[in-house]
């Protein structure tokens, strides 16, 4: 039994039913996450297997049915309240007629909070937007209105950073080197990260822990510890090591999995 006051996050028993029509649409169905302080988590599993919604609800965005959602020992409303959340979506959704400077002080405003020039500048510099403070989203790539969104999400300096696919809409060379950056930005200003991603990959180069999701209702199928050494590099891409945790994930999801890769690493 994980005491309610514990840092990280956590989830137990969480079951989330949507009623949609006359219908009711079982979304989540006994989800048990846990996470520590600092870890990178990634949700990896079949698109409406309720990541998202697993998301929503840390976010405060959206209730459970039934079952607990902690995050560092608060309820994710309280959490929303006290503004200790970074949230980035799929979608930037940044305001365009403000500046990439503005956009980034945004939640500090709708926190009330004293927005220090320095600092802003300091996040615009760390996500790698140095010289287009002042452009608008519509001047910018899809990749760097991402960087926005990060850079967004850390400026009330979260304690968990909540991220959904936020590169899903790139191309993959896009992705790539934005995954390697968010490790750099990640590393500079650690949090407690869960992100939803639909690729192995990225998920084995970010991770201290895979969440792996059986399809709907969303269920948690298996949890494998990406046990590679910190800082990552790209390089370690193409080791063994990582090959056998893309191997053993894409085994998982995909319902391939023989003993001999469960012997790799053990279920959980
Ligand atoms: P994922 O992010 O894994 O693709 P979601 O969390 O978005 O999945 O959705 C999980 C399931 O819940 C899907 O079947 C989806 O249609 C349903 N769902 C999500 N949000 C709502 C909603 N607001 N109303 C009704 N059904 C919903
Ligand atoms: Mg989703």
């Amino acid at each position: 039994m994980v005491p309610p006051t514990a840092p990280g996050i956590h989830i137990g028993s969480l079951t989330k039913k949507f009623t949609v029509g006359r219908a009711e649409v079982t979304a989540l169905d006994g989800v048990d996450i846990h996470s520590d302080e600092g870890e990178f988590v990634t949700l990896l599993g079949p698109s409406g297997c309720g990541k998202s919604t697993i998301l929503r609800i840390l976010a405060g965005l959206e209730t459970q049915t039934e079952g607990t959602a902690l995050v560092h020992g608060e309820t994710p409303f309280d959490m929303r309240k006290h503004h200790h959340l970074g949230i980035a979506f799929q979608d930037a959704a940044l305001l365009p007629w403000r500046s990439v400077r503005t956009n980034i002080r945004l939640p500090l405003e709708v926190a009330g909070q004293r927005s220090d020039d320095r600092a802003i500048q300091d996040l615009i510099d760390l996500v790698g937007l140095t010289g287009f403070e002042n452009a608008r989203p519509a001047q910018l790539s899809g990749g760097m209105r991402q960087r926005v969104a990060i850079a967004r999400a850390l400026v009330v300096k979260p304690q968990v950073l909540l991220l959904d696919e936020p590169f899903g809409a790139l191309d993959d060379m896009t992705r790539q080197n934005l995954n390697i950056e968010l490790l750099r930005i990640w590393t500079e200003r650690p949090a407690t990260t869960l992100m939803v991603t639909h690729g192995i990959s990225e998920a084995v180069f970010l991770s201290d822990k895979v969440v792996v999701m059986s399809a709907r209702p969303g269920r948690v199928q298996k949890v494998v510890d990406i046990d590679l050494p910190r800082p990552r590099t790209p390089a370690m891409m193409r080791t063994s090591a990582f090959h056998d945790y893309v191997d053993l994930l894409s085994a998982i999801l995909f319902g391939t999995e023989t003993a001999e890769v469960d012997d790799l690493e053990p279920a959980r």
